[in-house]
């Protein structure tokens, strides 16, 4: 293993990501990117209260057709419980979805059993099919992936959006925070929790249940639901979201009790946190947590520094996941440790909706491996543009008419500014593929500019790259 380098600011290292940036100061890309984009996400100030009364009002206004006027999912860790408490206290009128998948704890169980005690809000109960889930859930830790929690994610969301639509919601407040979440880790294979051509390839081989009794969501339900209008709020980002002024004021509020640490309510999340991404693939991915506290002022640097020497959880409660483990799934002490000693793999070494959707892009003949390309657009758009044509043509670069961009790297390529910029310089030989959302307007300044080369027009909803 390379010599672990570890950023000055926050806790993160080049074990956690191979591809992390260290700028000279010693401070990294995640943290530098967290603080830039803080301002614009984080509202833990009166900026955040006005945000939270005009989301309460849009919410009451909006709920023509339903009698709630949102949905959440709550599990019994803190984010959503904590979020639950709020809702109350905003006086909005909540439908809990609480996923029993067989592996939470009892005090998650039981801290969901007190906050709807205490709220008085309707829960919805689910249990996926338990014998196709837990299948799987080995098929997964057989392919030796490191985001076991995927087909948990899904199944989740996928009951929540059948809910949605049923009972004509149109919002789905998110427990999703900047405060502890504002830094996760890129490079270590993870796709969308919504691909299911990604969990169908892994059940088709290394499943043993058929999974029709399971429901799932998938990228284009995922789209389908934005067009629809359906918007995820996240309100914990509108408030000074300290996890432990949270937990005092949900004991007070329900007797609620902690569950030792973050992500450790469910067994299986644990498991994967604890055990399955320690051991295989040695990533404690507490760094990322550790890292979006320190940004978000709730702990220093060192204090982070000593929490990550000590274990993750004793040894009596890693043996304790590991037997549960075993036992749902089937697993037998000789087939765990095959399991543990397989080689790693990532989510992309099986199909994925990203492979199938390059395969279905059609490319004009103009474009091929000897034409150098620069793609206009460094952002959303850009990112899409840049896999469909990684390796089928030449990409020298982006253009972006954002000025902040300039001269910065956009997956390992110069992002410049584009024709009829000052600080442009010319390209005679390349051809640009337009990827962002406002082409026309793009199209014009490229003519204006008297940009006479081969200009070309990324759509990727019809799956076609065509000449301008
Ligand atoms: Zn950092």
């Amino acid at each position: 293993m390379n010599k672990i380098i570890r950023c000055t600011r926050c806790v993160m290292d080049n074990n956690t990501d191979p591809d992390i940036y260290f700028y000279r100061n010693g401070t990294c890309n995640y943290c530098t990117d967290a603080l830039k984009h803080m301002s614009e996400m984080y509202y833990p100030n009166e900026h955040g209260e006005l945000k939270i009364q005009e989301m309460v009002k849009q919410l009451k206004n909006q709920n023509f057709g339903s009698k709630y006027d949102c949905i959440m999912g709550i599990s019994g860790g803190l984010d959503s419980s904590y979020l639950l408490y709020l809702g109350k206290q905003w006086e909005l009128i909540i439908l809990c979805v609480h996923v029993d998948d067989g592996f939470n704890t009892n005090t998650a169980n039981e801290n969901v059993a007190k906050l709807l005690k205490a709220t008085d809000y309707d829960c919805i109960s689910v249990k996926p099919c338990f014998p196709q889930y837990n299948a799987l859930l080995k098929a997964y830790l057989k392919a030796s992936v490191p985001t076991v929690t995927i087909p948990q994610d899904n199944v989740l969301f996928a009951e929540l959006y059948s809910i949605i639509q049923r009972e004509g919601i149109s919002y789905f407040l998110s427990g999703g925070n900047f405060a502890q979440e504002s830094i996760n880790t890129k490079s270590y294979g993870t796709l969308m929790g919504a691909d299911l051509i990604n969990i169908q390839s892994i059940h088709g081989a290394h499943g043993t249940e058929p999974i029709d009794k399971l429901s799932f969501f998938s990228t284009d339900e995922y789209n389908r639901f934005k067009e629809l209008g359906i918007e995820t709020i996240t309100p914990l980002n509108y408030i000074n979201y300290n996890k432990k002024d949270a937990l005092i004021t949900l004991s007070k509020f329900c007797d609620y009790q902690y569950y030792e640490g973050k992500h450790l309510e469910n067994i299986w999340t644990a498991f994967m946190h604890t055990v399955w991404l320690p051991q295989k693939f040695g990533l404690d991915l507490r760094t990322n947590y550790l890292s979006s506290l320190i940004i978000s002022g709730q702990i220093d640097r060192d204090e982070a520094l000593l929490i990550l020497k000590q274990p993750y959880c004793d040894a009596e409660k890693l043996a304790m996941y590991i037997s549960v483990i075993k036992n749902r799934l089937n697993i037998t002490d000789v087939e765990f440790d095959d399991i543990m000693s397989a080689p790693v793999r990532q989510h992309t070494d099986f199909e994925n909706s990203e492979e199938y959707k390059r395969n279905l892009f059609t490319i004009p003949t103009s474009i091929n491996v000897d034409t150098k390309v620069i793609i206009f657009g460094a952002g959303n758009w850009g990112e899409y543009a840049y896999k469909i044509l990684e390796g089928r043509c030449s990409i020298i670069g982006f253009y972006d008419n954002n000025d902040e961009k300039h001269f910065t790297e956009f997956f390992s390529r110069k992002i410049l500014p584009p024709p009829g910029h000052l600080m442009h310089r010319d390209c005679q030989e390349n051809l640009v593929v337009i990827a962002c959302k406002d082409s026309d307007s793009v199209i014009t300044q490229l003519n204006k500019s008297g940009y006479g080369r081969g200009i070309y027009k990324f759509d990727y909803d019809e799956s076609l790259i065509y000449k301008v």
